[in-house]
């Protein structure tokens, strides 16, 4: 079977170039996928009592890139929905990111802005060569906060200490000097109206793709021919794990549903000392719906399962760079995606990142 443009994997990296070379070209395109539906991660669905879930764990969109919050809104319409996450705490409930709500609830005060800022210089560590996750949080924070917030659910998070994890992990977390508790503050927030695999469909509903579902390329990759191949699985899978496996942290998803209308006060609580799970998300928090049931989500993390987070350390990151190398070489290929470059990528970065390399590689 030839088609001029295969892409392996239906996820958001996936789907965004296969819509681009169907729409913008008007090319026929192949999308092979493994799993029995399209969305990849995103993938959302409704469960036995009707209420939507996010089968992946909670996907909340939110972007500064005006593009791509344009082009995605070509496919669906939002909620206004701004994020908020509580983090339970020596019994109470905090608000996160840090914030001048945070401190005061914490430490039972009634600091200002500028209180607040001199309170958390005198409590940060000096630290002169930031080199770990541990590093980032202490001179930002002190050790207390660090100890409260950050280190339990760290290790929880990736198994191993803060102090073995590069710089990007903890970093991603602001610290804001005001009351604003919002957990994001990107322009462009929201949920999908009809949810994140209606999106999907809509930029897969095009005469020009078609879709193979539940079909591993490996299977059959023997049987067809390409000028392009878009790839967003895993790189080692690729290249037969001939420099060995990559690491991934993956996640648990335990999903209960209450006869009852709500369960907790915010969309997603944290849970960083306590308990073997690090958050808990109410799904109606998110997507508004309305029901008389509802339904969450605990998180464990583990080591076994589908690869979900790339490992950020030196040891994988420098293995990742073998596989690199390869892809140099390749000149029908293009790695694209989460699992295809061994990165973390917010829904938004990977769009970004499909929609350049369409221009870049194949417009
Ligand atoms: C728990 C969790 C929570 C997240 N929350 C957020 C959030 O709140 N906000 C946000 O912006 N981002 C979030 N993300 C990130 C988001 O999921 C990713 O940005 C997005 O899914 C990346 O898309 P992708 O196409 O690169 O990968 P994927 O969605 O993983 O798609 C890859 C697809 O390739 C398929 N595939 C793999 N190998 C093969 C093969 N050999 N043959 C055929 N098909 C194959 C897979 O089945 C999969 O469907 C979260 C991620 C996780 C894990």
């Amino acid at each position: 079977m030839y088609y001029k443009y295969v892409v392996v994997g239906a996820g958001l990296a996936g789907l965004t170039m296969a819509e681009r070379i169907a729409n913008v070209l008007d090319e026929k395109v192949l999308v092979i996928e493994k799993r029995n539906h399209i969305g990849g991660n995103v993938y959302d669905s409704y469960n036995e009592d009707g209420i939507l879930i996010h089968n992946y764990g909670p996907h909340i969109f939110h972007t500064n890139d005006q593009e791509v919050y344009y082009y995605l809104s070509k496919f669906t319409k939002w909620n206004d929905f701004w994020h908020r996450v509580l983090t339970y705490v020596d019994g109470n409930l905090i608000p996160m990111p840090i914030t001048v709500e945070t401190i005061n609830k914490l430490y039972n005060l009634n600091l200002d802005c500028t209180q607040v800022e001199e309170f958390l210089k005198k409590q940060s560590v000096e630290i002169k060569d930031i080199k770990t996750s541990k590093d980032v949080a202490l001179s930002k924070v002190g050790q207390d906060i660090y100890g409260k917030f950050f280190e339990n659910y760290t290790k929880k998070q990736w198994g191993i200490d803060p102090a073995e994890l590069d710089t990007s992990v903890i970093s991603r977390i602001p610290i804001r000097y005001n009351r604003d508790t919002r957990y994001f503050n990107d322009k462009y927030q929201g949920m999908p109206t009809h949810g994140y695999t209606k999106m999907c469909e809509n930029m897969a509903a095009n005469k020009n793709i078609k879709i193979l579902l539940n079909t591993d390329f490996k299977e059959v990759m023997n049987e067809i021919t390409y000028d392009k191949l878009i790839y967003t699985g895993p790189v080692d899978e690729y290249y037969n794990q001939k420099h060995g496996k990559l690491a991934y942290r993956s996640i648990h998803f335990e999903f209960e549903t209450f006869d009852q209308e709500e369960y907790q006060e915010a969309p997603v609580v944290n849970y960083p000392n306590d308990y073997d799970y690090t958050r808990i998300t109410e799904f109606k928090k998110l997507t508004w719906q309305k029901h008389e049931k509802t339904t969450i989500c605990k998180e464990f993390p583990g080591a076994e399962g589908e690869p979900y987070y790339p490992f950020p350390t030196k040891e994988w990151k420098a293995k990742y760079g073998l596989y690199q190398e390869e892809m140099k070489k390749e000149t029908k290929v293009i790695f694209i995606g989460r699992l295809a470059e061994y990165r973390y990528y917010n829904m938004d970065a990977v769009v970004r990142r499909a929609l350049d390399a369409f221009e870049e590689f194949i417009k």
